[in-house]
């Protein structure tokens, strides 16, 4: 299960299944979405950086920027992530 997260995220291991809390902006809706259900894009600037999901309640794809400390904490609980900026 979700080998594929774990080989993209060197030295990062899941300890059991994550749930983070979120809100959807169209339908107002609140939900809790597994790892797997999200995706978090790292730019070159705070103002690239987001992360996204698609509302489990109207079907909308949500995007949300992500500070250093929600980046932390989805990459921490095994969320793909994407590097837009390819020199680190
Ligand atoms: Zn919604």
């Amino acid at each position: 299960m979700n080998t594929r997260i774990m080989s993209e995220i060197p030295g990062m291991s899941r300890i059991g299944p994550v749930l983070f809390k979120a809100a959807c902006p169209d339908c107002r809706a609140r939900f809790e979405l597994s790892a797997g259900a999200l995706r978090l894009a790292i730019g070159a600037s705070a103002r690239t950086t987001f992360y996204s999901f698609t509302c489990p309640e109207c079907g909308t794809a949500v995007r949300k920027p992500a500070g250093e400390r929600i980046v932390e904490l989805l990459t921490g609980g095994g969320v793909r992530t994407l590097r837009l900026h390819s020199t680190v």
